[in-house]
């Protein structure tokens, strides 16, 4: 992903975490209220900053957390990333105004949404064919898997042919799509996941996300392992092999946005050695060279 941002826009982009205060209907009862098997209290955004009304004060609350990391954070421009939760689960006059007040900031040169692919109604699409025409936006959609039986145990709550709806509808709409899959879900094989790339390989999207289930305390999965009812989780050697050899299933004009995953260390049950981020991207880098992965293809973790 930095390399094609830095492609287009000539410099590194950084990613502010936004929170758009909304729920999702594997929550709040519409469709569970019990959430996704592996979804934290956080609803996968535990690095957004807290929620206010105000995006524009949470934009500036976000860039002070991205340069308090830089040397010289001077002429830096944004992604605006709403994600924590589902957020186009709101009154479509609500999404509005938030999302045209991170589009409109003038340092931000993205607009990236996190959502499911059963909360994109008409009206939801016709706003962000709208924003499209402002600035890029990329909706980003919580795949995991294609398979039924996981799709199931993690309570995804929607059939695959959800998705490939969502999936037609913003295309048509030229709207960039990224797909979230996770790697490492209990009974999956390696095969079964090499299936899902082989799934996306065919699709009309722009980007994936290649990300780590990490066992959390206070969800349902993380009862699971403490329970001692779930299979050990993957070795980071299993998980070198895995992630490399999705990364060979899928098509180089697909640009590869995560290859890890940024867990929360608080609530890191398993895989431990997944908090050493560092470690993990060389293991990565190191086995790519060995068997000769890149064939042109560049990533970001
Ligand atoms: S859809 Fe997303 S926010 Fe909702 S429960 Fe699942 S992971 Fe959490």
């Amino acid at each position: 992903m930095d390399y094609e941002l830095k492609k287009t826009y000539g410099k590194k982009i950084y990613k502010l975490s936004l929170n758009g205060g909304m729920t999702c209907p594997n929550r709040d009862g519409t469709l569970d209220t019990r959430g996704c098997i592996f979804c934290s209290e956080g609803g996968s955004g535990d690095f957004a900053v807290g929620f206010r009304t105000d995006i524009t004060q949470q934009i500036e609350e976000a860039k002070q957390q991205v340069a308090a990391k830089l040397a010289n954070p001077t002429d830096t421009e944004y992604i605006a990333y709403f994600q924590a939760y589902t957020n186009t689960y709101a009154p479509v006059e609500y999404l509005r105004s938030i999302f045209l007040e991170a589009i409109n900031h003038p340092e931000v040169v993205i607009l990236s949404i996190a959502t499911r692919p059963d909360c994109i109604s008409p009206e939801v699409l016709e706003l962000l064919t709208e924003l499209n025409s402002i600035k890029p936006v990329w909706i980003e959609l919580g795949l995991q898997t294609i398979h039924d039986t996981s799709a199931e145990f993690i309570r995804r709550g929607y059939p695959l042919v959800v998705f490939e709806d969502c999936v037609r509808q913003l295309h048509e709409n030229s709207i960039a799509i990224l797909v979230h899959t996770i790697l490492g879900l209990p009974k999956e094989s390696k095969h079964d996941m090499l299936k899902t790339m082989e799934y996306i390989s065919t699709l009309p999207i722009q980007g994936i996300k290649l990300q780590l289930l990490h066992i959390l305390k206070g969800t349902d999965l993380g009862q699971l392992y403490e329970d001692g009812t779930l299979e050990e989780a993957l070795s980071l050697d299993d998980y070198v092999d895995i992630v490399i050899s999705c990364i060979e299933h899928l098509p180089p004009e697909l640009v590869i946005h995560r290859i890890t995953g940024d867990g929360p260390k608080n609530l890191l049950l398993a895989p431990l050695w997944s908090s050493n981020k560092k470690l993990v991207l060389n293991q990565i880098h190191h086995q790519m060279k060995e068997r000769d992965t890149y064939q042109g293809k560049y990533y970001n973790s």
